[in-house]
């Protein structure tokens, strides 16, 4: 796409190592440039270790900030001036802002999910949620949905000891078990809420969950989500769907946390649902 860059354009990019394959660019210029903001979102790879040089660097240029992915998130946590409640809580910085040369450290992901969530109409509230998966994506996912008045959350993982570690940081709310087929079966038949935030399903090699039979044990009408947009529909979403189960990918947290991003960056409101067939268009038009 096409970016205008005058002498007065506010630098962004995304941070990671590996990052050549992210799509924060070209969701960040979509909406930059719908909103008519003089702003440019840059790919810029940062060797594992060297974060803290990063932040000294991007504050020097004039970064107005910057996202962060793997495996920079946790770093930069103690680097950060300010740290919003969030990203303290999840350990885990993904949005940085640097106002009069001090770094503001966000978290995005929670939120995120939350509000591609109440697009779809659902409100986790009073749900037990059954979440499978306890890395980094699970943590934000899990701590915001434990925070959020949900009745109890779940955690499922193939290495228990991480779900234990994730749960103990909110013991009244969240509770840890294995991904054996006994297990997510039991807890499939308490669940208001799945979902899958391990990388089983997703292209290009995140394995497949090793059956589906869980499935059968769910409440009719219980949604079941997954944090994977590649492809648009998993194996898990393709059977709860035929299942009559209301399904959501992870378009919709890509898109809201990256719409939160801005907002932070830029100061201004911006409206998801008028960005999101926008950001949909550019990415199709990305991977015909
Ligand atoms: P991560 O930190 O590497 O965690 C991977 C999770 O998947 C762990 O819980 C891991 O279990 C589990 N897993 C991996 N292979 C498995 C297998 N063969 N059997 C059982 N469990 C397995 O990754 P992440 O950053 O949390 O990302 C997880 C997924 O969410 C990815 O597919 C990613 O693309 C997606 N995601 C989407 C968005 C979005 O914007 N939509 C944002 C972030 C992430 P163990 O702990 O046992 O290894």
């Amino acid at each position: 796409m096409q970016v205008a860059v005058r002498n007065r354009t506010q630098k962004l990019c995304v941070i990671g190592d590996p990052v050549l394959h992210s799509k924060s660019p070209i969701i960040q210029n979509t909406i930059l440039k719908a909103m008519g903001l003089n702003y440019v979102y840059l790919c810029q790879p940062v060797p594992r270790g060297t974060v803290a040089q990063w932040l000294q660097c991007a504050k020097y240029m004039g970064y107005a900030g910057f996202n962060a992915t793997m495996p920079h998130k946790e770093a930069l946590v103690p680097l950060m001036d300010h740290l919003d409640p969030d990203a303290a809580r999840f350990g885990a910085v993904n949005t940085v802002c640097i106002r009069d040369g001090e770094s503001w450290g966000y978290n995005t992901d929670g939120l995120g999910f939350l509000r591609a969530l109440a697009e779809v109409g659902i409100d986790p509230t009073e749900r037990t949620v059954v979440l499978l998966g306890a890395g980094g994506a699970a943590k934000a996912v899990a701590l915001k949905l434990a925070a959020s008045g949900t009745k109890q959350v779940y955690v499922c993982n193939r290495t228990l000891e991480k779900a234990q570690a994730l749960c103990a940081l909110d013991p009244a709310q969240m509770t840890p078990a294995g991904m054996d087929r006994e297990s997510l079966c039991r807890l499939a038949a308490q669940a208001g809420l799945l979902v899958n935030c391990t990388s089983l399903g997703m292209t290009g090699g995140g394995g497949q969950f090793d059956g589906f039979s869980f499935l059968d044990y769910l409440q009719p009408g219980v949604p079941v989500c997954d944090l994977i947009y590649n492809p648009a529909e998993t194996e898990l979403l393709h059977l709860a769907r035929l299942k009559g189960h209301p399904t959501q990918n992870g378009m919709g947290l890509l898109i809201h946390q990256a719409v939160l991003s801005a907002e932070y960056f830029t100061n201004t409101a911006i409206d998801a649902a008028e960005m999101a067939p926008l950001i949909r268009r550019a990415l199709d038009e990305l991977e015909p």
